[in-house]
């Protein structure tokens, strides 16, 4: 497992790159998004009407040696918004921990708060946006601004050899990272597909995409648990 103190509050390796999960959570950059995030204060839903809501920034979690980092697009409104931990108390989320648990990367297959006890074993977790988006979108102006965040994230990850992106979104913003370092020619030159696997020239990571496992997913049969489960397959055995 991690080491979770060196996750709790992380530094990058000089002072100027320096930054902990207080300061990701503290980003007020996107005003939508900020002023969004603070409109949530308790549950409207009767099963979690004790919540109260974290209502800022999501940063990521998970094992700081990593070799896995999975990348989704965003806080949900009622999981992550809610609980401060991303995909932690909404359907993407059941779904996600229960098929990390079977593959052998969670100590436990339910992700309820953030003081559960879970436990994440090379992996690590976190959205391309830090901050609910109304509707579940950010503009792509807020998909770049957040883009520095993922960027540090990436940085102190040193480990990581597998990137997963879930849905369109993170895929394009983690190849949005790769052609900032002059890795990708043109983002069209990658379209997201199912599956897919994907290279880039000098880089010592690997991108794997897939379907987000949204409950829409799931209810539509876009993605069942079994491709769920072939993918995380492809992905142990890249990760050797
Ligand atoms: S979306 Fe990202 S950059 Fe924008 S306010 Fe939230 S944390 Fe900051």
């Amino acid at each position: 497992m991690g080491d979770p103190s060196r996750v709790a509050f992380f530094f990058f390796g000089n002072m100027q790159n320096r930054i902990s999960k207080k300061e990701i959570a503290a980003c007020t950059l996107c005003e939508r998004l900020s002023a969004y995030c603070r409109t949530f204060d308790r549950a409207e839903n009767r099963k979690i009407a004790d919540s109260t809501y974290w209502a800022k920034p999501v940063p990521g979690f998970g094992d700081g040696s990593a070799q896995l980092l999975i990348i989704g697009l965003a806080p949900g409104a009622h999981g992550a918004n809610r609980t401060g931990r991303p995909f932690t108390g909404d359907g993407a989320g059941d779904v996600l921990y229960r098929a990390l648990f079977r593959h052998g990367f969670a100590n436990r297959e339910t992700s309820l708060d953030r003081h559960d006890g879970m436990r994440l074993d090379n992996v690590y977790i976190t959205n391309a946006v830090k901050c609910v988006p109304p509707q579940n979108r950010p503009t792509a102006a807020e998909k770049r601004a957040c883009l520095k965040w993922l960027d540090r994230e990436i940085a102190f990850l040193h480990g990581v050899k597998i990137v997963l992106a879930m849905g369109k979104d993170a895929f394009d913003s983690y190849v949005r990272l790769e052609k900032a370092a002059g890795r990708v020619p043109r983002l069209n030159a990658y379209p997201f597909q199912h599956g897919g696997v994907y290279h880039f020239e000098g880089s010592d990571k690997t991108l794997v995409a897939t379907y987000h496992f949204s409950r829409y997913n799931m209810n539509t049969g876009v993605l069942t648990e079994d491709m769920i489960d072939a993918l995380f397959q492809r992905v142990r055995a890249l990760l050797g």
